[in-house]
């Protein structure tokens, strides 16, 4: 009977600057395909440029995948690490003829490809050491290793999402595996780490897809067999470009600075080359549970900030007003102001409101604003017009006492009170609710009156009357 095979799935990122938000994608689609399928998800780091590969790069990676809610199974692995074991997999393929010593010096390799512009003729290497004896061999010169590739025929990729690929084998040259110095290259670590962890599924960027036709030679000359692949579109701007520098916020780092919830940047991403059916907001357990290969989309999709937006909002309001306030105290922290437990409970009680309206993290924080001003706040120009409309200020001083003389401080009591207030001196309520707003907050982003007085709590809501009001 024929066993299920256990799926295995990596993230291969090469830490030579930041978490870029299309190879985040990546790792989203292979982690969720391996906990979909009850796999496996490896996370390999390929350092083996060692002039680019840098340690805050390799930070930002765990950092990344950490905030996402991506976790890796077991240790993560250092490619470099294994430079032993890919050079060992090169020596075997020479001493079964399948790979062999080229001294093409570099200068000698211009001139070829020079030569083949010129003539309108292909740039890859010609073989010219293939079968050369190595008797020949140019004294003084180290060699590389190439790999024997097939000459003629075809190599046939069934991409799970770009179909079937072929390339012609006359169109693959014998690429290096070796460099002169011994270090591997790229093309053979790739292969011989897939082969060794196990992998049975890639999922990368389309931008691989070539590199897919060579590696598969390089699987067939092993005699292993091949893992499946998936090769995704990339990432575009929102004018249709691939996404570049100049459409700025390249970087995962980029979307937490902007006050995006993890779960609705993994959701945006997810939808961003996925679909099932018209389904947009899909949590991460519901992604699990849904995420297949055949729903991985072959057309690039376009970054929509406004989309991004919407479904942080969405999840904004779903979160607890607890975890939304210790977000709202760590970024204060990080603008350099610690809250107080007293400004923090008044933020928790605002949450429920606050949250409403916020699209981002910095939306609650800045909501918050005149929660936490230093009395005597300071208050907009236009907010203050009410203000300022005769009599305003003598009405707030008359109901200071009112409200000083409420044994209960809740939503319902302060709105009794108000609308007794104005009822007893004939005035429309917004005549009360006005110039009170504009004392307690002084800003026209403000939630309701009501919530206002509750957030603030007695003592404050009486100080900043106090400090507006005049003697009557
Ligand atoms: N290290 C490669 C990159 O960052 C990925 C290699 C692969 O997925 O095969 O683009």
């Amino acid at each position: 009977m024929a066993s299920k095979t256990h799926v295995i799935t990596r993230f291969a990122p090469s830490p030579t600057g930041i978490l870029h938000i299309g190879n985040a994608r990546t790792a989203l689609f292979n982690w969720l395909y391996a906990r979909h399928c009850g796999g496996t998800f490896l996370l390999r780091v390929e350092d083996t440029d060692r002039a680019r590969s840098t340690p805050e790069a390799i930070d930002a990676i765990f950092d990344g995948l950490s905030w996402l809610g991506i976790d890796w199974d077991g240790d993560p692995i250092f490619q470099f690490a294994r430079a032993d074991r890919h050079r060992e997999v090169a020596e075997e393929l020479l001493k079964k003829g399948l790979a062999y010593k080229c001294y093409a010096t570099p200068q000698e390799l211009q001139e070829m490809r020079d030569k083949a512009r010129a003539e309108g003729r292909s740039m890859t290497y010609d073989g010219r050491w293939r079968d050369r004896d190595p008797s020949e061999a140019p004294a003084g010169v180290d060699p590389v290793i190439r790999l024997k590739t097939a000459n003629e025929g075809l190599t046939i990729i069934e991409d799970k999402v770009q179909g079937s690929v072929t390339f012609k084998n006359t169109e693959i040259d014998d690429m290096v595996l070796l460099r002169s110095d011994g270090t591997p290259t790229y093309m053979l670590s790739v292969v011989v780490d897939d082969h060794d962890m196990g992998v049975t599924q890639i999922i990368r960027g389309d931008d691989h897809l070539s590199n897919a036709g060579r590696q598969t030679q390089l699987y067939n000359a092993m005699g292993w067999t091949a893992p499946d692949f998936a090769h995704v579109p990339l990432i575009h701007g929102p004018d249709g470009a691939k996404l570049s520098k100049r459409h700025g916020a390249l970087g995962v780092a980029s979307y937490r600075d902007m006050g995006l919830l993890p779960e609705a940047l993994c959701n945006y991403l997810l939808r961003l080359g996925w679909s099932h059916g018209d389904d947009e907001i899909i949590s991460t357990e519901q992604a699990i549970e849904w995420f297949d290969l055949g729903g991985l989309n072959k057309a690039p999709a376009r970054l929509d900030f406004a989309k991004m937006e919407y479904l942080n909002g969405h999840y904004i309001r779903h979160t607890d007003d607890g975890v939304l306030a210790d977000h709202v105290e760590q970024l204060m922290a990080d603008k350099g102001q610690a809250l107080s437990e007293d400004q923090l409970a008044r933020v928790r009680e605002l949450m429920p409101s606050l949250k409403e309206r916020a699209k981002t993290l910095h939306d609650l924080v800045a909501g918050i604003d005149f929660l936490i001003a230093a009395r005597p706040i300071v208050i907009d120009e236009k907010v203050a017009k009410p203000l300022n409309q005769d009599g305003a200020r003598e009405m707030l001083t008359e109901l200071a006492p009112q409200l000083a003389a409420l044994n209960h401080w809740t939503m319902e009591s302060v709105e009794t009170a108000l609308r007794a207030f104005a009822d007893a001196r004939d005035l429309g309520f917004g005549k009360v609710a006005q110039p009170l707003r504009a004392a307690l907050t002084g800003t026209p982003n403000a939630p309701g009156i009501f919530e206002v007085m509750v957030a603030l709590g007695q003592a404050e809501t009486l100080a900043r009357i106090e400090d507006q009001a005049v003697a009557a």
